[in-house]
């Protein structure tokens, strides 16, 4: 009878164990989602200027720290230790098109202030211990804000207490979760690497789109559209405002 019971706990724990990496393989990782949207498109407007344009969210503030870092368009750090993975959403990672439009638009919202978080409380973490919840910034969903404007895609991921699909428009592109395995990134700066002979004079030239940056003379450059071209005097000058280098010129 007790032999019984042994083989019932220890079953029932496997079965634990299995539902659990089930839960923790559905990350929240890059998808390869890219977005056109210049980074000049906010450089006039104010936080304030953008925040009027939303009403007021029904989320509820459950923590509240100071917004020490912003690490891409969905990942921000607080003063307090923690780190908010914004649930429901995904941004460009870096180094894929529309990264620093999205990054520089929380930035704009976030940095420096105190924000508001409403965790999920039918998922608090993710596999990386990052916090999941809505950043509320003036009362306004921020969530929701980067699924309006276009610069996140959709990622719901249950079990969530949120429905990302109520925030969103109905053009807003939805994430293929299932084909997560190995993104594209490499398709974009896919030139020759016929670079490394003249560096030129020293100046640099970065993708607004991409954020990536290169040495002037990279075949990348020619091929860039004027838009979206931002240049810079000296590496660090491009590094410092969150550009990477060019795999190809290696700058
Ligand atoms: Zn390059």
């Amino acid at each position: 009878m007790s032999f019984n019971k042994k083989h019932i706990v220890s079953l029932l724990v496997i079965l634990l164990i299995a539902i659990s990496a089930l839960s923790i393989a559905s990350a929240y990782t890059g998808t390869g989602f890219s977005h056109n949207i210049p980074s000049t498109k906010y450089s006039d407007m104010s936080a304030s200027d953008i925040l009027s344009k939303y009403s007021d969210t029904e989320c509820h503030v459950e923590e509240s720290a100071v917004c020490t870092q912003v690490v891409d368009g969905d990942t921000i750090y607080l003063d307090n230790g923690d780190k908010i993975r914004f649930v429901g959403v995904n941004t460009p990672e870096r180094g894929v098109e529309g990264y620093i439009t999205s990054k520089n638009f929380v930035q704009k919202l976030c940095l420096g202030k105190t924000v508001g978080i409403d965790i999920d409380d039918s998922k608090h973490s993710d596999k990386y211990g990052r916090t999941l919840g809505v950043v509320i910034v003036d009362g306004k969903n921020v969530n929701e804000m980067l699924l309006k404007e276009g610069l996140a895609e959709i990622m719901y991921m249950p079990p969530s207490e949120f429905y990302p699909y109520n925030w969103a428009n109905a053009d807003t592109h939805v994430a293929d979760t299932h084909s997560t395995s190995s993104s594209s990134s490499s398709s974009y700066d896919s030139g020759d690497s016929s670079s490394s002979a003249s560096s030129g004079s020293g100046s640099y030239v970065g993708n607004a789109n991409t954020g990536k940056f290169h040495k002037a003379s990279c075949s990348s450059v020619s091929k860039m559209s004027e838009g979206n071209k931002v240049f810079f005097s000296s590496r660090n000058q491009a590094v410092d405002q969150g550009y990477v280098p060019c795999k190809l010129c290696n700058p």
